[in-house]
Formats: C-alpha cells, structure tokens, sequence
C-alpha cells in the first residue's frame, strides 16, 4: 500500500515567537514544516530539530523579508526543496512604532514592505502552485490593531489592515480554484514583540481585554492549525480574532 504524502507548511518568521508555536503545531498535527527565519538561524534550526520529533519532515529556509521580492523566491525555494505547498502562513512581522508626525519614510516602508508586500509576494507565488493543485490554504496573520487602530503604529495599523484587505480579495479571486485565504487577528500575545511595550501600556491593555489576560502563542497556533485542516475546508475570506474579547466585532 502507498503512503498518502504529507502536507507541507510554510509559516514566516518561525524562527521564534508566534510563529514557531504555529510551525510546532503543525508539525504535531503532521504536516511537513518548512521553518522560516530572518536573523536567527540557530534557533530556527532549533525549532526544526522540535518539529522533527513529530515524525515528520522539517527543513530550515532563511530570507530577509524587508525585500519582498524575497519572500516570492522564499516560497518558490521551498515548493523546490519540499516538493509541494499545501499551507502558506504569513506570520513575519515587525514594528516601527512612534507618531505619525515623527515617523520617518525608513520606518513606513519597513513595516509595509515586510507586514505586507512580502505577505502579497509569497500569496502569488504560493498561488500559481496551488491553482495546479486546486487546493491550498493561506492564513495571514494581522492583527487585532488593524481592525481597531492603534496610536503611534500608522505603519502598522496600515500594513495589518492592508493583509486584511488582501486576504478578501484573494479569497474572492482564487475560492474557484479550492483555495482558502483567511486572516487570524491575534490581541495582546505574550511574546518578543509585546515584551518590547513599556509596562504603563501594558496594563493599559489588559485593562480593556475581557478575559483579563494576556493572551499566549499556542492559542493562536492553535486557530492556525484548525484553519488548516480539513475541518476548515468552508471557511475564507474571514478575519478571526484570538484577542480575550478586546475586539468584540
Ligand atoms: P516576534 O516575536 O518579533 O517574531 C517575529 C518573527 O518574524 C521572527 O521569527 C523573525 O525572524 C521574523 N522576521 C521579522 N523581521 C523579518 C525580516 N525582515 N525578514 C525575515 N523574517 C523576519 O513577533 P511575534 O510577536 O511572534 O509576532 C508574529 C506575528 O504576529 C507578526 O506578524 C505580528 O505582527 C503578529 N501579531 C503579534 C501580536 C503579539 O501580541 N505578539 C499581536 C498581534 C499580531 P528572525 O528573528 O529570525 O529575524
């Protein structure tokens, strides 16, 4: 009897934070993982070696996504090295929080060229393959700020807002061809990126979130992984929030 190959997902920026708990949880959930770091290639190779205890394939893919066109070949190299892509997570993201007054061009383009250029160059390339394969899905994660606004993160409000928007659109454009494109908007999430808030904000946050915590990385990866499997087959175009009701809708 044939084995049925496995599946294989990319998640940007796996290296650490969110997206290694998502990596990890698909790996857990079998498929193939193809982890994705910007700098840190030792603890991506880490996060590989994790996955690996799973059984199943993970393999390690460096590129600096403040060039978008790199997360376009980023793509193609893992379709090249891992001979199929089922799954497209683009986690990769960063801040370059001040007022907008202050805020510099450097700072605008940064965010908006890693957080969004790069998330619509991976779509494309991921696409081209998965309209062969007339299934795939494609989870970007934006955040709940794109849907609230947020001062002192224009930048960043835009971009998340912008993979909002992307994600309705490519839901709309290749649904014909079996693909799913949803969005995941994470709250206030224990990781680097929120460690960097001073504490004033901080409490300032969990004063407005219902549940009264923080929120942590595997309760994202786990809608991650759901909106991955097959249970999720009928669901796109969304934009699901994992934030303890700060964003009631
Ligand atoms: P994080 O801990 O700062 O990790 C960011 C990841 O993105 C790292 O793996 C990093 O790779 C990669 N990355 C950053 N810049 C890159 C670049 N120029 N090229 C390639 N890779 C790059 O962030 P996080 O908190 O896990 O957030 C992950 C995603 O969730 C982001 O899109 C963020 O906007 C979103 N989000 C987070 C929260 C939260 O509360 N944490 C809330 C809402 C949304 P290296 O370290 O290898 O460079």
């Amino acid at each position: 009897m044939t084995e049925t190959p496995r599946k294989v997902a990319l998640v940007t920026g796996s290296s650490r934070g969110l997206g290694r708990a998502m990596a990890l949880n698909l790996a857990a959930s079998g498929f193939d993982v193809a982890i994705h770091y910007g700098r840190n290639a030792d603890e991506a190779r880490k996060v590989a070696d994790e996955a690996a205890t799973h059984g199943v394939r993970a393999e390690v893919f460096g590129a600096d996504l403040t060039v978008p066109a790199n997360a376009g070949a980023l793509v193609e190299d893992v379709i090249k090295t891992m001979g199929r892509l089922d799954v497209l997570v683009n986690n990769a993201g960063i801040t370059r929080d001040t007022l907008a007054i202050r805020m510099k061009d450097e700072d605008w383009d940064a965010v908006i060229q890693t957080n969004l250029s790069s998330a619509f160059t991976a779509c494309r390339a991921a696409i081209k393959h998965m309209m062969r394969a007339r299934s795939g899905r494609i989870i970007n994660i934006a955040s709940v700020v794109g849907l609230m606004g947020n001062p002192g993160q224009a930048n960043y409000v835009a971009s998340k807002a912008g993979l909002i928007g992307l994600t309705k659109a490519l839901a709309k454009e290749y649904g014909g061809r079996g693909i799913t494109v949803n969005a995941v908007a994470p709250g206030f999430i224990e990781s680097d990126m929120t460690a960097q808030l001073p504490e004033n904000v901080q409490q300032a946050y969990l004063g407005g979130i219902p549940l009264a915590r923080f929120g942590q990385p595997q309760e994202v990866a786990a809608l991650v992984a759901f909106l991955a499997s097959d249970g999720a087959g009928y669901i796109t175009g969304q934009t699901i929030g994992v934030d303890g009701g700060l964003n009631p809708h």
